[in-house]
């Protein structure tokens, strides 16, 4: 008799193979499979993911598992299949999506992420497991078990947001990638992080919520220890997106190699809301960054950033401590 936590794994790690026959060797994962090769995930990295297909069906998978002896029950909890309120029946959770499985951080199967090929009105694109006794989504990361010795050789961890993000940068030649689960970057994980690495490269979608994230992820990792840089692409890109259309080697050149301190970043962001050639734009700008500069903690880092300010703008240094030193009593 076994734990009801190893029963649990080894049902993922039954389904996990089982869904990967599915979508390489069946004529029902054809479509799914057709859909991954055009997105450009190649067949070597289909398979170094174990992606796999679940059945456009109701009752594949607890057949599959009841015949194999596991408790339905047990599985229930487990998130792979529900329970019918009327009856004592059960139905699949994943049905007609491609699966990615999710590992905890020593290789073990504990969930799934399933995507639809299409999308369909009223659901989820991406369809995680439910928070279970083995999947502590807090707790989690993407491809952190593969990607762990890379991470301490290149004493590097690059962050991103979405799964597909990590598959093609890994394919892009980035093998220390991982991500949350679609989810924001907790306190836990930031540890786990830093417990491996202290310099993360965070590579979120260039889009406001990616920016928000960002910045959020930013102040977690920082806290913990961490030394945090951002990686910036053009407007509307995801990681995904950008290496498809610009390639490996301008991604690793343009946007990782590239990636901004989070003052940079910040200074970027804030410049792009204002026109510089207008005088008093330009002068709402210098008050923004020294806003910013005034909520570092580090004095090292404010001398750095307003002496930058300074030479850029040609302004005395004194000028801008002085007007600095307003802009924090207003603040207060
Ligand atoms: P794709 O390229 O396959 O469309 P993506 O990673 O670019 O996926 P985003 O919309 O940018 O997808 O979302 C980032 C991450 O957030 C996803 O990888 C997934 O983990 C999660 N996510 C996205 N949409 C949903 C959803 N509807 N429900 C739950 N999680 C989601
Ligand atoms: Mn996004
Ligand atoms: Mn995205
Ligand atoms: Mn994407």
């Amino acid at each position: 008799n076994q734990k009801p936590s190893n029963k649990m794994i080894e049902a993922h790690e039954l389904l996990k193979k089982f869904y990967h026959h599915l979508l390489v060797n069946t004529k029902e994962g054809q479509d799914a499979y057709d859909y991954l090769i055009n997105r450009g995930f190649s067949r070597e990295i289909i398979d170094e993911f174990e992606i796999g297909f679940a059945l456009d069906s109701w009752e594949f998978v607890s057949k599959f598992l009841t015949k194999r002896g596991f408790n339905p029950q047990e599985m229930e909890h487990a998130g792979l299949i529900i329970k019918r309120n009327q009856n004592e029946t059960y139905f699949d959770r994943f049905r007609d999506r491609i699966m990615f499985p999710i590992a905890d951080l020593q290789g073990k199967t504990i969930a799934f992420s399933g995507r639809l090929l299409k999308e369909i009105k009223g659901q989820p694109k991406y369809l995680n497991s439910p928070e279970t006794s083995i999947f502590n989504k807090s707790r989690t990361l993407y491809n952190f078990h593969r990607a762990k010795k890379h991470i301490r050789k290149n004493q590097q961890v690059i962050l991103f947001e979405g799964f597909a993000d990590v598959i093609s940068a890994v394919k892009a030649g980035c093998p220390n990638a991982i991500a949350t689960m679609g989810t924001a970057l907790t306190e836990e994980q930031a540890k786990i992080i830093r417990r491996n690495v202290e310099s993360v490269i965070i590579c979120y979608d260039a889009d406001s919520a990616g920016i928000e994230a960002a910045h959020k992820a930013t102040a977690i990792l920082t806290n913990v220890g961490c030394t945090v840089k951002i990686a910036v692409m053009p407007d509307g890109y995801d990681p995904d997106d950008y290496i498809k259309e610009y390639g490996a080697e301008k991604f690793q050149n343009d946007v990782i190699n590239s990636s901004l301190t989070f003052m940079a970043f910040q200074m970027r962001y804030l410049r792009r809301k204002r026109n510089l050639q207008n005088e008093s734009e330009r002068m709402q700008y210098i008050e923004d960054v020294l806003k910013e500069i005034s909520l570092l903690t580090k004095a090292v880092e404010r001398d750095h950033y307003l002496r930058q300010l300074a030479q850029e703008f040609s302004i005395s240094l004194d000028a801008l401590k002085e007007q600095q030193y307003q802009v924090y009593r207003t603040e207060k």
